[in-house]
């Protein structure tokens, strides 16, 4: 490996970041046999950490020899994330520590879905943020954007986002203006996988998808341990995989995508159609709770379409287990059920786990997580 002082410097920092986020509180000594470093180094990067206050020392515990060595652990109370998952009417907002645990929640609406709309909105939750939680700006690390859509997160703009009328935008460095912290934006369902890749279900993993039902349809790749971006922000757009040629318009202007036919907006818009009267999000929920035939039946179907297409994906990339997330996983198995029976059905070898995690604050979480992985991987720099 090519490389100078600094770069071997930061490697070392993210190596020891990395094995005590996946350990947990682990001594000099230890550190120094797991990875191999000499304990002059792990001694040299691990002062420089505590003086960073990205390490802190726990409290001693007598071991078997009867020796108390000091284990050292990351500071996760010490900095602090901003997450915003940017929705069509509102903003999820989310103030973090380290480990992406949420110190403080709010939703704000927004009336308008302007650039300049959104950044005032996030711009306004950020002291009422930190009012909540007691806390102060200047423990603020970053702040992560979540946007449904194409995203260059390395440039930090908004390819496109048909959701909210947006092509090209440098949505990072506007916000970064703004507020004068860095900024880090990406797809929603990539925010997602981030967070479970830290601290969720992938945190095992070195290959896996993370797949979010929702507003929309989208899978997230993580493919060698690294989120797989593709050539243009635009790999795992399962959602606008074609189901039915000419089918319904989708958001992205074309007709027949998965979402189009199998996310919520169409399962509602269907239960609307079938029993002639428009339907509410809240009226869908509560039918499929009763167990009411005709929502059981829109979400048998919708499931079995998205595990079809599950399946294709899993005979490409063959990862190793399945998070599934979004507002949908609410329907449990009534959706997941035939999701799962359709995915196994036209799979090819591999049988990869389905495993759900969601809580109210995921997606906004993932937001928070685009800022605190920046932590633990030294390559991406922020905007701003
Ligand atoms: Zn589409």
């Amino acid at each position: 490996m090519k490389g100078n002082a600094s770069t071997s410097r930061a490697l070392n920092r993210r190596l020891i970041l990395n094995l005590l986020r996946n350990r947990g509180p682990v001594s000099r000594a230890e550190l120094a046999v797991i990875t191999g470093l000499s304990p002059a180094a792990v001694t040299f990067v691990v002062t420089e950490l505590i003086e960073d206050r990205l390490l802190v020392e726990r409290e001693a515990v007598t071991s078997s020899n009867g020796r108390r060595p000091i284990p050292v652990d990351i500071n996760y109370e010490a900095h602090l994330a901003l997450g915003f998952k940017l929705n069509r009417n509102s903003i999820d907002c989310v103030l973090t520590d380290l480990a992406t645990i949420p110190l403080a929640t709010m939703e704000t609406a927004v009336a308008n879905t302007s650039p300049e709309g959104m950044i005032e909105a996030i711009k306004d939750a950020i002291p009422r943020l930190l009012a909540q939680a007691g806390r102060k700006e200047q423990d603020i690390m970053g702040i992560g954007v979540s946007i449904p859509g194409e995203v260059d997160p390395k440039k930090g703009v908004c390819l496109q986002s048909p959701r909210f009328g947006w092509y090209d935008l440098p949505f990072a460095e506007l916000l970064a203006e703004r507020v004068h912290a860095p900024v880090w934006i990406d797809d929603d369902v990539n925010a997602f996988a981030i967070a479970q890749k830290l601290f969720g279900a992938g945190r095992n993993h070195r290959n896996f998808a993370a797949l979010a039902i929702g507003a929309g349809i989208g899978c997230s790749l993580v493919l060698n341990g690294e989120i797989y971006h593709g050539s243009n922000g635009a790999a795992g757009k399962l959602g606008h995989i074609t189901t039915i040629p000419q089918g319904e318009l989708c958001e992205c202007g074309r007709r027949g995508c998965l979402m189009a036919h199998a996310a919520e907006p169409y399962m509602i818009a269907e239960w609307g159609r079938k029993r002639g009267e428009p339907a509410t999000r809240t009226d869908f929920v509560a039918a499929a709770e009763a167990g009411e035939d005709a929502v059981v039946a829109i979400l048998q179907e919708a499931g079995s379409r998205i595990g079809r297409h599950l399946a294709d994906l899993v005979n490409l990339f063959d990862p190793e287990i399945i998070v599934v997330g979004g507002e949908a996983v609410q329907f449990g198995e009534a959706l997941l059920g035939p999701l799962k029976r359709s995915m196994n059905e036209f799979l090819f070898f591999s049988r990869p786990e389905l495993q759900t995690d969601w809580v109210a604050s995921s997606w906004a979480r993932g937001a928070a997580a685009l800022a605190t992985q920046s932590i633990f991987d030294f390559e991406r720099s922020p905007s701003g």
